[in-house]
């Protein structure tokens, strides 16, 4: 059996991969080795649906050493005013860029795509089926454990009936070739934020809102856009923003008055302001968004679909009548499944986590510079603390004070200070770093930050504690 050597063996090759490749090969000299089942680099935006879009402005996307994108403002449609989110064929073509004109070219990265990586038979080529053994010299880098689920990739956990049509919303914008008429009727299936995409699709391309129903197990707090802009322009809403977030976790008595505070301040929205969410996943959307989505008025909450029949659908909590010929939307997927947290760093080991959530290529980026720059596991991961990716609205205060320990820890080291102002994925870091100290009214919100974030910190475990008294 053929025999490889290298420093790092990274299994996967989407964003998180890519992020921790790109921050190794500048931090230090070590030989990698990607391996990944798919033909490209990109992970999942490989199956991803044509209208698929970044949640977070592409300015502080993909790796630390080549933006993405060109800092445009979108000028129509529902995201008018803000910087540009990439399409999936951006960033496809972006971590394409990536591999091939900055890792490949350093000759310190090989990379073995349609290839997959077991403990027991090494890399496997899903070409040949030959299999080559590695003897990694330094770790072996897990960089899928927070892969998500993608519909197009994904089974329906629900019976569908004969003739009734399921498509993925890849399958929607193909199906006008395999169907003589267009559908009567759609309904999009799920609350996340796919089945959001798939409502906001059919709207803006004409489907008049009374022919698409929607099954929603649960409402979700959705954060608002605008407070997630890199550019100057938005620094209230952003860094203020984050100011009115820090002041609603000091101040709210409970979990769901934290939301309906942020609500009111302008950092989260609601499709229907009559339901209060139980879900909040870091789904990202406009106002603009918001207000189409609630054009749609066939909202089905009832549970989650357990069939499909012709003329009606089986739900947890009962039965709906639908037109016979209804194109059923699947996005049931659900992105980002709960998974244990483990140690990032562990003997030969990294598994590549988030340090701060919701952002995956700053988190793989940062344990990259952790792993260049610290000496032992212990203290690599006293500074890399995982912080649990939300799913229900409690996961939300969790992460948030995770990410403020992680940010202390990182605050009190001078080499990571140093490595996150000048990073491109710390896009709110840059934003404060810049403040002239003659700009009173911006260091006012500094401060207000500041103060609330100490509060913060402090009412958020009592906010856990009353979540679990009460639950
Ligand atoms: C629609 C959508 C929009 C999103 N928008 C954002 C956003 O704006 N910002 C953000 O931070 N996150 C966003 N996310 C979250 C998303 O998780 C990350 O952006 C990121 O793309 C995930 O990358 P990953 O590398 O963790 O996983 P993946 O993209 O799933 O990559 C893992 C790779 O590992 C390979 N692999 C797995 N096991 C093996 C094996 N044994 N051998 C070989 N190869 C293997 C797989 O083939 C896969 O290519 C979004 C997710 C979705 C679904």
């Amino acid at each position: 059996m053929p025999q490889i050597e290298t420093d790092y063996l990274i299994v996967g090759a989407g964003a998180a991969a890519l992020a921790f490749a790109d921050t190794l090969v500048h931090e230090t000299d070590a030989h990698i080795t990607i391996v990944d089942r798919r033909a490209q680099p990109g992970g999942h935006w490989n199956d991803a649906y044509p209208f698929v879009a970044l949640h977070q402005p592409s300015a502080f996307y993909g790796v630390n050493s080549l933006p993405l994108g060109t800092l445009r403002k979108d000028t129509a449609g529902p995201n008018a005013g803000y910087y540009e989110l990439a399409s999936g064929a951006e960033v496809l073509g972006y971590f394409h860029k990536v591999m091939h004109e900055s890792l490949l070219p350093t000759e310190r990265v090989t990379y073995r795509p349609m290839s997959d990586y077991s403990q027991a038979d090494g890399i496997t080529s899903l070409l040949t089926g030959e299999k080559t053994q590695v003897h990694v010299r330094k770790k072996l880098v897990d960089a899928n454990y927070f892969g998500p689920s993608i519909p197009a990739t994904h089974r329906p956990a629900f019976a569908i009936a004969d003739g009734v049509e399921r498509v993925t919303p890849t399958g929607l914008t193909q199906h006008w070739a395999k169907a003589d008429v267009p559908p009567i009727h759609y309904c999009i299936l799920g609350a996340g934020k796919t089945a959001m995409d798939a409502g906001v699709w059919l709207l803006t391309n004409g489907v008049p809102a009374d022919r698409i129903s929607w099954v929603m197990p649960r409402d979700s707090w959705l954060v608002n856009r605008a407070t997630t802009q890199p550019g100057e322009e938005f620094f209230h809403a952003a860094i203020g923003g984050q100011a009115m977030q820090m002041k609603a976790l000091a101040e709210a008595t409970d979990i769901d008055d934290l939301f309906l505070r942020m609500e009111t301040s302008g950092q989260m929205l609601r499709i229907d302001r009559s339901k209060t969410p139980r879900m909040f996943h870091y789904a990202t959307i406009s106002e603009g968004e918001v207000e189409l989505l609630r054009q749609i008025n066939h909202v089905i909450r009832m549970g989650r679909v357990r069939a499909i029949e012709r003329d009606a659908l089986v739900l947890e909590a009962g039965r709906e009548a639908m037109p016979a010929d209804t194109l059923y939307i699947d996005c049931t997927a659900s992105a980002v499944e709960p998974r244990p947290m483990l140690p990032i760093f562990e003997d030969h080991k990294i598994t590549l986590q988030l340090v701060r959530a919701p952002l995956v290529s700053f988190s793989a980026a940062m344990i990259a510079y952790v792993e260049a720059h610290y000496a032992d596991d212990a203290q690599k991961n006293a500074l890399c603390g995982n912080v649990p990716f939300p799913k229900e609205i409690v996961g939300f205060v969790e992460s948030m004070l995770a990410n403020m320990q992680n940010q202390m820890r990182w605050g009190q080291d001078k080499t990571l200070r140093k490595w996150m102002h000048e990073s491109r994925l710390d896009g709110f870091g840059k934003a404060v770093a810049s403040i002239l100290p003659t700009d009173i009214e911006k260091i006012a919100v500094l401060n207000q930050l500041r103060s609330y974030s100490a509060a913060a910190m402090a009412n958020a475990p009592k906010l856990l504690a009353s979540w679990k008294s009460g639950s």
